[in-house]
């Protein structure tokens, strides 16, 4: 049942309980020159994953002797997925700060389930790219890229390229957000646009946190609305990843036999 404010009106716009995610849906092989390619849609924020192998890794790995392969990630906002069309950052000549610190957080996540030294001498390319935003859009972006790179190793395996099962666990984050004191699961937009406070917690299917990146807006929190707020996000993240192995699941039976300690043969 939706929850309501002191005035009766409903407590969130689209009628979710406080602790409520967005539908999320997922759809396989949305990229088919990818290895691996999901599309992700939480709400009306929609995140197109693409994982693809190249077969080199950086230059700095090669002159420093660094045995294995990499994993890097870039995340853009397509012009048309914002209410104002946001031009690109070839035509404007140069990088979005935004967009450099979610890579970044994208690439992080995954490198803590990944690894590396099982991908072999390879880099694998983690393309996130927001069709629609409607807030949460680095949030999804890591719960489809994990999918996206799962499907990727998922095809080496199954060639025999690679030479092992490289992802440890799987990894997804949500949004935690304090509006008018009350914490809420999975801001949209007008939620994230109003809230006090905003918090992004990136977990493994091993119930370990990767990364939580939270901060107030022109306010503060207590320790205590900090603990409420990562159970609320750990419930909600947990969730996620009984939807990505579901996918997995039905993907391919052999991707349902998580958490991969000895890979999917
Ligand atoms: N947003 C936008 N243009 C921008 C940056 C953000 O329209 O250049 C909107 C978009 O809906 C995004 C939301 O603001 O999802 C929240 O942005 P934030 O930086 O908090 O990241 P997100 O919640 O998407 O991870």
């Amino acid at each position: 049942m939706a929850q309501v404010s002191a005035d009766g009106s409903p407590l969130r716009r689209d009628g979710r309980r406080s602790d409520e995610s967005r539908n999320l849906r997922l759809t396989a092989g949305i990229a088919p020159h990818a290895d691996g390619s999901v599309l992700i849609a939480t709400g009306n924020t929609q995140v197109i994953c693409a994982a693809t192998f190249e077969q080199t890794v950086p230059k700095w790995m090669k002159d420093q002797r660094v045995s294995g392969g990499w994993l890097t990630a870039e995340y853009a906002m397509l012009p048309y997925s914002t209410l104002t069309r946001k031009p690109r950052d070839a035509t404007k000549g140069k990088l979005d700060g935004r967009s450099v610190e979610i890579q970044r957080l994208i690439g992080r996540a995954l490198r803590a389930v990944v690894d590396l030294e099982t991908l072999g001498e390879r880099t694998l390319w983690v393309d996130c790219d927001v069709l629609q935003a409607d807030g949460g859009t680095r949030t999804a972006a890591i719960t489809g890229a994990t999918l996206a790179v799962v499907l990727a190793c998922f095809k080496l395996r199954r060639q025999a390229t690679l030479q092992g099962w490289p992802i440890r666990s799987l990894v997804a984050a949500t949004s935690v957000g304090l509006a008018q004191g009350l914490a809420l699961v999975d801001l949209d937009y007008e939620e994230d646009r109003a809230a006090e406070v905003d918090l992004n917690l990136v977990m493994t299917s091993r119930h370990e946190l990767v990364e939580v990146q939270g901060a107030g807006e022109e306010a503060t929190f207590t320790a205590g609305q900090l603990s409420h707020m990562l159970a609320l996000g750990q419930d909600a993240v947990h969730d996620l990843i009984e939807k990505q192995r579901a996918f997995l699941h039905a993907h391919d039976p052999a991707l349902g036999e998580l958490p991969f300690t000895n890979g999917p043969g």
